[in-house]
């Protein structure tokens, strides 16, 4: 056993996560993202999740806004259709088809 062979480094069973290389005991980079046959795929895939992760909250304030919107929209929409039947019921109090309207709104709205 000469034991100055070139693999220095033991297989531990495991890919780099940038580049798909096995990782041996020598080259392994490990980092909290995950296990690197380098520190340049290391730092490769660090920068590449800090991307995905600026991008993810570039995006997310947008979304969030949307479904905002949409709710404000629906709340409007039922602000103006209770003032409507507040009025209609203050012009007409003795309409007995009222209550059913209000129901049927209401499920319509989902409220
Ligand atoms: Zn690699």
């Amino acid at each position: 056993m000469g034991g100055s062979g070139k693999r220095m480094g033991i297989d531990m069973g495991m890919r780099c996560k940038q580049c798909n290389q096995p990782i041996t005991s020598a080259n392994i980079a490990e980092s909290a993202f995950g296990t690197f046959c380098s520190d340049a795929c290391k730092e490769k895939y660090e920068a590449f999740v800090q991307r995905a992760h600026q991008l993810e909250s570039m995006r997310k304030p947008r979304a969030f806004a949307r479904v905002l919107k949409s709710f404000i929209g629906k709340l409007i929409v039922i602000l103006i259709l209770l003032v409507a039947l507040g009025v209609l019921g203050a012009v007409m109090p003795d309409i007995p088809v009222l209550g059913d309207a209000v129901r049927v709104l209401r499920e319509k709205l989902g409220v």
